[in-house]
């Protein structure tokens, strides 16, 4: 079994590796690296990355509070 973990901020600046927009997922894989996830995507392959996942950081809580994409605070 995965572990899923609430991170803020580690995924700024990342993007979807299959769309390219604004990540909100990262899985930690047992072998291949990481990869990065919008919403849709994440949930489109999340149970395929499951069995080959060793974590999975979760900041959707970003989407739900209304951060968008092109809000920086630098
Ligand atoms: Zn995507």
């Amino acid at each position: 079994m995965s572990t899923t973990v609430q991170t803020l901020g580690m995924l700024e600046g990342y993007y979807c590796d299959r769309c390219g927009a604004h990540a909100f997922y990262m899985t930690a894989l047992h072998r291949e690296g990481e990869l990065f996830w919008c919403a849709h995507h994440y949930k489109q392959y999340a149970t395929a990355l499951e069995p080959v996942t060793e974590y999975t950081a979760d900041e959707s809580h970003r989407l739900h509070a209304g951060i968008t994409d092109d809000k920086h605070v630098n």
